[in-house]
Protein backbone atom coordinates (compact mmCIF):
# COMPACT_ATOMS: atom_id res chain seq x y z
CA UNK A 1 0.00 0.00 0.00
CA UNK A 2 1.30 3.36 -1.10
CA UNK A 3 1.66 6.73 1.45
CA UNK A 4 -1.93 8.71 1.12
CA UNK A 5 -1.35 12.28 0.29
CA UNK A 6 -4.30 14.70 1.64
CA UNK A 7 -4.77 18.08 0.41
CA UNK A 8 -6.60 20.59 2.96
CA UNK A 9 -7.24 23.99 3.03
CA UNK A 10 -5.71 24.36 6.18
CA UNK A 11 -3.07 21.43 7.77
CA UNK A 12 -2.70 19.95 10.99
CA UNK A 13 -2.86 19.30 13.73
CA UNK A 14 -0.92 16.18 14.06
CA UNK A 15 -1.89 15.88 17.72
CA UNK A 16 -5.39 16.07 18.79
CA UNK A 17 -4.37 19.02 21.85
CA UNK A 18 -8.32 18.87 22.24
CA UNK A 19 -9.14 21.40 19.61
CA UNK A 20 -8.51 19.33 16.86
CA UNK A 21 -12.03 18.03 15.63
CA UNK A 22 -13.20 14.80 14.19
CA UNK A 23 -11.54 15.72 10.43
CA UNK A 24 -7.77 16.04 12.31
CA UNK A 25 -8.41 12.63 14.25
CA UNK A 26 -9.93 10.38 10.94
CA UNK A 27 -6.72 11.92 9.01
CA UNK A 28 -4.24 11.47 11.47
CA UNK A 29 -5.14 8.01 11.71
CA UNK A 30 -5.14 7.45 8.09
CA UNK A 31 -1.65 9.23 7.72
CA UNK A 32 -0.13 7.48 10.30
CA UNK A 33 -0.94 4.12 8.73
CA UNK A 34 0.98 4.85 5.51
CA UNK A 35 3.23 7.22 6.11
CA UNK A 36 2.47 10.36 4.04
CA UNK A 37 1.69 14.22 3.16
CA UNK A 38 -0.45 17.02 4.53
CA UNK A 39 -0.71 19.57 2.26
CA UNK A 40 -2.18 23.08 2.03
CA UNK A 41 -2.21 27.10 2.67
CA UNK A 42 -0.36 27.91 5.54
CA UNK A 43 -2.52 30.69 6.65
CA UNK A 44 -0.23 33.16 5.98
CA UNK A 45 0.03 36.28 3.11
CA UNK A 46 2.92 37.21 1.01
CA UNK A 47 3.96 38.44 -2.12
CA UNK A 48 5.90 35.46 -3.24
CA UNK A 49 2.45 33.47 -2.54
CA UNK A 50 2.11 30.28 -3.73
CA UNK A 51 5.65 30.50 -5.76
CA UNK A 52 7.35 30.98 -2.28
CA UNK A 53 9.20 28.23 -0.17
CA UNK A 54 7.49 25.81 1.29
CA UNK A 55 6.84 25.67 5.04
CA UNK A 56 7.58 21.86 6.41
CA UNK A 57 7.40 20.21 9.64
CA UNK A 58 7.65 16.67 9.72
CA UNK A 59 6.25 14.62 12.47
CA UNK A 60 7.26 10.57 12.22
CA UNK A 61 5.87 9.12 8.92
CA UNK A 62 3.52 12.36 8.47
CA UNK A 63 5.31 15.18 6.60
CA UNK A 64 3.04 18.43 6.83
CA UNK A 65 4.13 20.97 3.53
CA UNK A 66 2.50 24.35 3.82
CA UNK A 67 2.73 27.28 1.06
CA UNK A 68 1.23 30.93 1.17
CA UNK A 69 -1.06 32.26 -0.80
CA UNK A 70 -0.89 36.44 -1.66
CA UNK A 71 -3.30 38.98 -0.86
CA UNK A 72 -5.11 38.55 -4.63
CA UNK A 73 -5.16 35.03 -3.91
CA UNK A 74 -7.01 35.18 -0.22
CA UNK A 75 -9.21 38.32 -1.71
CA UNK A 76 -10.61 36.24 -4.62
CA UNK A 77 -9.48 32.78 -3.97
CA UNK A 78 -10.40 32.93 0.00
CA UNK A 79 -12.60 35.43 0.88
CA UNK A 80 -14.17 35.92 -2.59
CA UNK A 81 -14.99 32.85 -3.92
CA UNK A 82 -14.77 30.18 -1.33
CA UNK A 83 -16.56 32.37 1.63
CA UNK A 84 -18.96 34.77 -0.40
CA UNK A 85 -19.96 32.35 -3.18
CA UNK A 86 -19.48 28.80 -2.70
CA UNK A 87 -20.44 28.81 1.01
CA UNK A 88 -23.70 30.12 0.46
CA UNK A 89 -24.34 28.69 -2.62
CA UNK A 90 -23.88 24.89 -0.65
CA UNK A 91 -25.98 26.53 2.47
CA UNK A 92 -28.98 27.15 0.01
CA UNK A 93 -28.26 30.82 0.62
CA UNK A 94 -28.50 32.27 -3.04
CA UNK A 95 -29.50 35.99 -1.04
CA UNK A 96 -26.72 36.04 0.05
CA UNK A 97 -24.05 34.64 -2.43
CA UNK A 98 -21.76 37.08 -4.64
CA UNK A 99 -21.41 35.80 -8.24
CA UNK A 100 -18.16 37.97 -9.61
CA UNK A 101 -16.11 36.41 -12.15
CA UNK A 102 -12.78 37.38 -11.02
CA UNK A 103 -13.79 35.43 -7.99
CA UNK A 104 -14.13 32.28 -9.51
CA UNK A 105 -10.93 32.72 -11.94
CA UNK A 106 -8.90 33.61 -8.61
CA UNK A 107 -10.03 30.22 -7.50
CA UNK A 108 -9.60 27.85 -10.07
CA UNK A 109 -6.06 30.04 -10.24
CA UNK A 110 -5.26 29.09 -6.82
CA UNK A 111 -6.62 24.65 -7.57
CA UNK A 112 -4.14 25.44 -9.90
CA UNK A 113 -1.06 27.01 -8.88
CA UNK A 114 -1.57 24.55 -5.52
CA UNK A 115 -1.79 21.67 -7.72
CA UNK A 116 1.48 22.39 -9.72
CA UNK A 117 3.03 22.65 -6.08
CA UNK A 118 2.08 19.44 -5.26
CA UNK A 119 2.71 17.66 -8.60
CA UNK A 120 6.27 16.78 -7.63
CA UNK A 121 5.98 15.49 -4.64
CA UNK A 122 3.36 12.45 -5.49
CA UNK A 123 4.86 9.25 -5.76
CA UNK A 124 3.59 6.47 -8.16
CA UNK A 125 1.86 4.42 -5.56
CA UNK A 126 0.53 7.63 -3.45
CA UNK A 127 -3.62 7.75 -2.76
CA UNK A 128 -4.36 11.72 -3.27
CA UNK A 129 -7.51 12.70 -0.74
CA UNK A 130 -8.53 16.44 -1.17
CA UNK A 131 -10.59 17.98 0.77
CA UNK A 132 -13.48 20.47 0.84
CA UNK A 133 -15.25 22.75 -1.33
CA UNK A 134 -12.07 25.20 -1.57
CA UNK A 135 -10.47 22.56 -3.98
CA UNK A 136 -13.63 21.54 -6.55
CA UNK A 137 -11.23 21.80 -9.17
CA UNK A 138 -7.88 20.46 -7.92
CA UNK A 139 -7.82 17.04 -9.21
CA UNK A 140 -9.21 18.18 -13.31
CA UNK A 141 -5.81 20.23 -13.08
CA UNK A 142 -4.17 17.60 -11.52
CA UNK A 143 -4.92 15.31 -14.14
CA UNK A 144 -4.04 17.85 -16.83
CA UNK A 145 -0.28 17.67 -15.39
CA UNK A 146 -0.32 13.80 -15.99
CA UNK A 147 -1.53 12.94 -12.56
CA UNK A 148 -2.55 9.06 -12.89
CA UNK A 149 -3.16 8.45 -9.14
CA UNK A 150 -6.71 7.65 -7.12
CA UNK A 151 -8.01 10.61 -6.98
CA UNK A 152 -10.84 11.30 -3.40
CA UNK A 153 -12.39 13.98 -2.26
CA UNK A 154 -14.86 14.68 0.28
CA UNK A 155 -16.83 17.31 0.68
CA UNK A 156 -17.56 18.43 4.36
CA UNK A 157 -20.70 20.92 3.83
CA UNK A 158 -23.81 19.75 2.37
CA UNK A 159 -24.06 19.80 -1.50
CA UNK A 160 -27.49 21.62 -2.82
CA UNK A 161 -30.10 20.25 -4.57
CA UNK A 162 -29.38 20.65 -8.75
CA UNK A 163 -32.03 23.57 -8.83
CA UNK A 164 -30.19 25.29 -6.33
CA UNK A 165 -26.88 25.04 -7.67
CA UNK A 166 -27.98 25.44 -11.11
CA UNK A 167 -28.43 29.87 -10.21
CA UNK A 168 -24.31 29.16 -9.45
CA UNK A 169 -22.74 30.86 -12.77
CA UNK A 170 -20.69 28.07 -14.30
CA UNK A 171 -22.21 25.21 -12.70
CA UNK A 172 -21.94 22.41 -14.92
CA UNK A 173 -18.15 23.16 -15.26
CA UNK A 174 -17.31 23.28 -12.13
CA UNK A 175 -19.35 19.65 -12.02
CA UNK A 176 -17.30 18.71 -14.90
CA UNK A 177 -14.44 19.50 -13.17
CA UNK A 178 -15.07 17.72 -10.38
CA UNK A 179 -15.91 14.38 -12.25
CA UNK A 180 -11.82 14.42 -12.42
CA UNK A 181 -12.21 12.69 -9.23
CA UNK A 182 -11.91 8.81 -8.55
CA UNK A 183 -14.36 9.22 -5.55
CA UNK A 184 -16.67 11.87 -4.10
CA UNK A 185 -17.48 11.31 -1.04
CA UNK A 186 -20.34 13.61 0.87
CA UNK A 187 -21.72 13.86 4.32
CA UNK A 188 -25.40 12.40 3.76
CA UNK A 189 -27.37 10.04 1.27
CA UNK A 190 -29.27 13.39 0.29
CA UNK A 191 -25.91 15.28 -0.64
CA UNK A 192 -24.50 12.58 -2.86
CA UNK A 193 -27.92 12.20 -4.17
CA UNK A 194 -27.92 16.15 -5.40
CA UNK A 195 -24.71 15.64 -7.16
CA UNK A 196 -25.32 12.69 -9.10
CA UNK A 197 -28.49 14.63 -9.85
CA UNK A 198 -26.75 17.46 -11.22
CA UNK A 199 -23.89 15.58 -13.07
CA UNK A 200 -27.04 13.34 -14.97
CA UNK A 201 -29.20 16.14 -15.57
CA UNK A 202 -26.89 18.49 -15.92
CA UNK A 203 -24.23 16.88 -17.90
CA UNK A 204 -25.03 14.45 -19.00
CA UNK A 205 -23.49 11.89 -16.82
CA UNK A 206 -24.95 8.10 -17.10
CA UNK A 207 -25.88 6.67 -13.47
CA UNK A 208 -24.35 3.11 -13.01
CA UNK A 209 -25.97 2.48 -9.71
CA UNK A 210 -24.52 0.84 -7.22
CA UNK A 211 -23.23 4.88 -6.24
CA UNK A 212 -21.32 4.98 -9.30
CA UNK A 213 -22.01 7.63 -12.43
CA UNK A 214 -19.76 7.70 -15.42
CA UNK A 215 -18.32 10.97 -17.70
CA UNK A 216 -17.14 10.35 -21.16
CA UNK A 217 -14.70 7.35 -20.03
CA UNK A 218 -14.28 7.91 -16.85
CA UNK A 219 -16.35 6.65 -13.61
CA UNK A 220 -16.53 7.82 -10.53
CA UNK A 221 -18.02 6.37 -7.39
CA UNK A 222 -20.53 9.23 -5.59
CA UNK A 223 -21.60 8.21 -2.27
CA UNK A 224 -22.32 8.81 1.71
CA UNK A 225 -19.50 8.74 4.19
CA UNK A 226 -21.38 10.46 7.31
CA UNK A 227 -17.87 11.74 9.33
CA UNK A 228 -17.92 10.15 12.78
CA UNK A 229 -16.01 12.02 16.08
CA UNK A 230 -13.59 9.94 18.40
CA UNK A 231 -16.25 9.15 21.04
CA UNK A 232 -14.83 7.66 23.42
CA UNK A 233 -12.23 10.00 23.67
CA UNK A 234 -14.54 12.80 23.53
CA UNK A 235 -16.56 10.68 26.78
CA UNK A 236 -13.34 10.37 28.28
CA UNK A 237 -13.10 14.14 27.97
CA UNK A 238 -16.13 14.87 29.48
CA UNK A 239 -14.35 12.90 32.93
CA UNK A 240 -11.23 15.16 32.61
CA UNK A 241 -10.37 16.94 35.37
CA UNK A 242 -10.65 19.96 33.23
CA UNK A 243 -13.86 18.99 32.31
CA UNK A 244 -14.77 18.66 36.33
CA UNK A 245 -13.51 21.95 37.31
CA UNK A 246 -15.95 23.56 34.57
CA UNK A 247 -18.76 21.17 35.61
CA UNK A 248 -18.57 22.52 39.48
CA UNK A 249 -18.43 26.07 38.46
CA UNK A 250 -21.38 25.93 36.14
CA UNK A 251 -23.36 23.41 38.63
CA UNK A 252 -22.90 26.04 41.72
CA UNK A 253 -24.08 29.17 38.99
CA UNK A 254 -27.38 26.76 38.02
CA UNK A 255 -28.13 25.88 41.56
CA UNK A 256 -30.21 22.52 40.70
CA UNK A 257 -32.05 24.42 37.89
CA UNK A 258 -31.39 23.10 34.23
CA UNK A 259 -29.74 25.05 30.92
CA UNK A 260 -29.38 24.22 27.47
CA UNK A 261 -26.65 24.73 25.48
CA UNK A 262 -25.62 25.68 21.92
CA UNK A 263 -21.98 25.93 20.34
CA UNK A 264 -21.96 27.33 16.85
CA UNK A 265 -19.32 29.39 15.10
CA UNK A 266 -21.12 32.92 14.44
CA UNK A 267 -22.78 31.99 10.71
CA UNK A 268 -25.80 33.05 8.94
CA UNK A 269 -25.91 28.70 8.27
CA UNK A 270 -25.84 27.86 12.23
CA UNK A 271 -30.18 29.84 12.63
CA UNK A 272 -28.77 31.64 15.98
CA UNK A 273 -31.17 34.45 15.84
CA UNK A 274 -34.23 31.56 15.14
CA UNK A 275 -33.03 29.53 17.84
CA UNK A 276 -33.38 32.79 20.27
CA UNK A 277 -36.63 33.62 18.84
CA UNK A 278 -37.33 30.09 19.71
CA UNK A 279 -36.28 29.98 23.41
CA UNK A 280 -38.46 33.71 24.12
CA UNK A 281 -41.71 31.19 22.37
CA UNK A 282 -40.74 28.83 25.02
CA UNK A 283 -40.79 31.16 27.59
CA UNK A 284 -43.87 32.64 26.62
CA UNK A 285 -45.82 29.37 25.46
CA UNK A 286 -44.71 27.19 28.52
CA UNK A 287 -44.21 29.90 31.20
CA UNK A 288 -43.13 27.13 33.72
CA UNK A 289 -40.04 27.06 32.25
CA UNK A 290 -39.01 30.98 33.42
CA UNK A 291 -36.95 30.97 36.05
CA UNK A 292 -36.11 26.96 35.76
CA UNK A 293 -34.63 26.79 32.08
CA UNK A 294 -32.25 29.30 30.88
CA UNK A 295 -29.77 28.87 27.44
CA UNK A 296 -26.22 28.69 27.51
CA UNK A 297 -24.46 30.12 23.83
CA UNK A 298 -21.24 29.67 23.03
CA UNK A 299 -20.64 31.12 19.84
CA UNK A 300 -17.33 32.29 18.90
CA UNK A 301 -16.62 34.87 15.89
CA UNK A 302 -15.77 33.30 12.39
CA UNK A 303 -14.72 35.20 9.53
CA UNK A 304 -15.35 38.16 10.68
CA UNK A 305 -14.31 40.22 7.89
CA UNK A 306 -17.84 39.86 6.51
CA UNK A 307 -20.31 42.00 6.81
CA UNK A 308 -23.12 39.03 7.45
CA UNK A 309 -21.46 38.10 10.43
CA UNK A 310 -21.10 41.27 11.85
CA UNK A 311 -24.77 41.74 11.65
CA UNK A 312 -25.78 38.49 13.19
CA UNK A 313 -23.94 39.04 15.97
CA UNK A 314 -25.20 42.38 16.26
CA UNK A 315 -28.69 40.93 15.97
CA UNK A 316 -27.52 38.36 18.61
CA UNK A 317 -26.32 40.93 21.36
CA UNK A 318 -29.70 42.88 20.89
CA UNK A 319 -31.90 39.87 21.33
CA UNK A 320 -30.47 38.70 24.40
CA UNK A 321 -30.94 42.10 25.58
CA UNK A 322 -34.57 41.70 25.05
CA UNK A 323 -35.05 38.43 26.45
CA UNK A 324 -32.99 38.78 29.38
CA UNK A 325 -34.53 42.72 30.01
CA UNK A 326 -37.95 41.02 29.78
CA UNK A 327 -37.38 37.66 31.64
CA UNK A 328 -34.77 37.66 34.21
CA UNK A 329 -35.25 37.82 38.03
CA UNK A 330 -33.13 38.88 40.71
CA UNK A 331 -31.35 35.44 40.97
CA UNK A 332 -32.12 34.37 37.17
CA UNK A 333 -30.52 35.04 33.79
CA UNK A 334 -32.06 33.25 30.75
CA UNK A 335 -30.10 33.71 28.22
CA UNK A 336 -25.61 33.76 28.21
CA UNK A 337 -24.25 34.56 25.09
CA UNK A 338 -20.49 34.02 25.16
CA UNK A 339 -18.69 35.04 22.23
CA UNK A 340 -15.55 33.35 22.74
CA UNK A 341 -14.30 29.72 22.32
CA UNK A 342 -13.42 27.15 24.32
CA UNK A 343 -11.47 24.03 24.02
CA UNK A 344 -13.08 20.97 23.76
CA UNK A 345 -12.57 19.65 26.94
CA UNK A 346 -14.09 22.39 28.85
CA UNK A 347 -17.01 22.19 26.04
CA UNK A 348 -17.38 18.45 27.13
CA UNK A 349 -18.05 19.54 30.65
CA UNK A 350 -20.53 21.98 29.94
CA UNK A 351 -22.43 19.61 27.74
CA UNK A 352 -22.79 17.13 30.73
CA UNK A 353 -23.95 19.54 32.82
CA UNK A 354 -26.75 20.85 30.21
CA UNK A 355 -30.07 19.00 30.32
CA UNK A 356 -30.71 19.88 26.71
CA UNK A 357 -28.25 19.91 23.46
CA UNK A 358 -29.76 22.55 21.43
CA UNK A 359 -28.36 22.08 17.52
CA UNK A 360 -31.02 24.08 15.16
CA UNK A 361 -28.99 24.86 12.31
CA UNK A 362 -30.76 26.26 9.01
CA UNK A 363 -28.09 23.83 6.97
CA UNK A 364 -25.21 22.28 7.95
CA UNK A 365 -23.11 19.48 6.39
CA UNK A 366 -22.95 17.17 9.73
CA UNK A 367 -22.79 19.45 12.61
CA UNK A 368 -20.08 17.85 15.40
CA UNK A 369 -21.40 18.89 18.12
CA UNK A 370 -24.86 17.36 17.83
CA UNK A 371 -22.24 13.89 18.05
CA UNK A 372 -20.06 15.84 21.04
CA UNK A 373 -23.23 16.60 23.01
CA UNK A 374 -23.99 12.80 22.96
CA UNK A 375 -20.71 11.84 23.79
CA UNK A 376 -19.90 13.73 26.98
CA UNK A 377 -23.87 12.94 28.55
CA UNK A 378 -23.98 10.62 31.85
CA UNK A 379 -24.90 7.10 30.70
CA UNK A 380 -27.41 6.93 33.91
CA UNK A 381 -28.90 10.24 33.50
CA UNK A 382 -28.45 11.52 29.56
CA UNK A 383 -29.68 14.77 28.37
CA UNK A 384 -31.92 15.31 25.66
CA UNK A 385 -30.56 16.36 21.96
CA UNK A 386 -33.27 18.54 20.02
CA UNK A 387 -31.91 18.52 16.52
CA UNK A 388 -32.56 20.55 13.44
CA UNK A 389 -33.89 18.19 10.49
CA UNK A 390 -31.66 20.16 8.46
CA UNK A 391 -28.50 19.51 9.95
CA UNK A 392 -26.34 16.27 8.09
CA UNK A 393 -26.41 14.47 11.57
CA UNK A 394 -30.10 14.15 11.78
CA UNK A 395 -30.11 11.45 8.91
CA UNK A 396 -27.61 9.53 11.64
CA UNK A 397 -29.81 10.55 15.03
CA UNK A 398 -33.29 9.65 14.50
CA UNK A 399 -33.98 9.47 18.33
CA UNK A 400 -32.98 12.80 18.68
CA UNK A 401 -35.92 15.38 19.24
CA UNK A 402 -36.05 16.68 15.57
CA UNK A 403 -37.38 19.80 14.66
CA UNK A 404 -37.51 22.54 11.70
CA UNK A 405 -35.33 25.22 12.72
CA UNK A 406 -37.31 27.68 10.93
CA UNK A 407 -41.05 27.37 13.07
CA UNK A 408 -40.11 29.03 16.38
CA UNK A 409 -43.46 26.94 17.67
CA UNK A 410 -41.68 23.77 17.17
CA UNK A 411 -38.82 24.42 18.45
CA UNK A 412 -40.33 25.65 21.86
CA UNK A 413 -42.58 22.50 21.47
CA UNK A 414 -39.33 20.17 20.81
CA UNK A 415 -37.36 21.79 23.89
CA UNK A 416 -40.66 21.52 26.33
CA UNK A 417 -40.86 17.13 25.39
CA UNK A 418 -36.79 17.38 26.07
CA UNK A 419 -37.55 18.50 29.11
CA UNK A 420 -40.61 16.77 30.16
CA UNK A 421 -38.75 13.15 28.66
CA UNK A 422 -38.76 10.80 31.47
CA UNK A 423 -35.93 9.25 32.35
CA UNK A 424 -36.08 5.56 30.77
CA UNK A 425 -37.03 7.23 27.42
CA UNK A 426 -34.13 9.85 28.02
CA UNK A 427 -31.91 6.81 28.48
CA UNK A 428 -32.87 4.40 25.42
CA UNK A 429 -32.47 7.45 23.30
CA UNK A 430 -29.28 7.97 23.99
CA UNK A 431 -28.06 4.60 24.42
CA UNK A 432 -29.11 3.94 20.70
CA UNK A 433 -27.05 7.11 19.53
CA UNK A 434 -24.41 6.66 21.75
CA UNK A 435 -23.75 3.03 20.47
CA UNK A 436 -23.71 3.98 16.84
CA UNK A 437 -21.35 6.99 17.42
CA UNK A 438 -19.02 4.62 18.94
CA UNK A 439 -19.55 2.09 15.76
CA UNK A 440 -19.11 5.27 12.83
CA UNK A 441 -16.53 6.96 14.49
CA UNK A 442 -13.75 9.17 12.72
CA UNK A 443 -11.46 6.58 12.15
CA UNK A 444 -14.39 3.92 10.32
CA UNK A 445 -15.03 7.27 8.61
CA UNK A 446 -11.74 7.45 6.98
CA UNK A 447 -11.07 3.56 6.72
CA UNK A 448 -14.52 3.33 4.28
CA UNK A 449 -13.28 6.26 2.15
CA UNK A 450 -9.91 4.87 1.62
CA UNK A 451 -11.42 1.34 1.59
CA UNK A 452 -13.62 2.30 -1.60
CA UNK A 453 -11.17 4.58 -3.43
CA UNK A 454 -8.20 1.87 -3.69
CA UNK A 455 -10.78 -0.15 -5.44
CA UNK A 456 -10.87 2.25 -8.09
CA UNK A 457 -9.33 1.06 -11.42
CA UNK A 458 -5.68 3.14 -12.33
CA UNK A 459 -6.60 6.33 -15.07
N1 LIG B 1 -15.45 24.00 18.92
C1 LIG B 1 -14.42 24.23 19.81
N2 LIG B 1 -14.48 25.34 20.63
C2 LIG B 1 -15.53 26.22 20.59
C3 LIG B 1 -16.57 25.97 19.67
C4 LIG B 1 -16.50 24.85 18.86
O1 LIG B 1 -13.46 23.46 19.90
O2 LIG B 1 -15.53 27.19 21.36
C5 LIG B 1 -15.38 22.79 18.08
C6 LIG B 1 -16.51 21.83 18.37
O3 LIG B 1 -16.21 21.04 19.50
C7 LIG B 1 -16.62 21.05 17.07
C8 LIG B 1 -16.22 22.08 16.01
O4 LIG B 1 -15.58 23.15 16.72
O5 LIG B 1 -15.70 19.98 17.05
C9 LIG B 1 -17.42 22.62 15.25
O6 LIG B 1 -17.83 21.65 14.32
P1 LIG B 1 -19.29 21.66 13.70
O7 LIG B 1 -19.35 20.52 12.72
O8 LIG B 1 -20.32 21.61 14.79
O9 LIG B 1 -19.45 23.06 12.99
P2 LIG B 1 -18.56 23.87 11.92
O10 LIG B 1 -17.93 24.99 12.71
O11 LIG B 1 -17.55 22.91 11.35
O12 LIG B 1 -19.53 24.40 10.91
Amino acid sequence: MGRLVVVSNRVGPLKDTGRAGGLAVGLVDALTKTGGIWFGWSGDVSDEGTFGPFKKQKSRSVQMIQVDMTQADYDLFYAGYANRTLWPVMHYRLDLAVFDRRYEQGYRYVNERLASRLRPLIEPDDTIWVHDYHFLTMAASLRNMGIKNPLAFFMHIPFPAPEILAALPNAASIVRAMMAYDLLGFQTERDADNFRRFAVEEIGAADLGDGKIRYGNHETIVRAYPIGIDADAFARFAISPEARRHMARLEKLLGGRQQMIGVDRIDYSKGLPERFRAYERLLEDYPENRGQLSMMQIAPPSRAELDAYIDIRRELDEMTGHVNGRFADIDWTPIRFLTKSFPRKVLSGIYRVSRIGLVTPLRDGMNLVAKEYIAAQRAEDPGVLVLSRFAGAASEMKEAVIVNPHSAEEVAAGIQSAITMPLDERRDRWQAMFDRLCQNDAIAWSNAIMADVRTVKPN
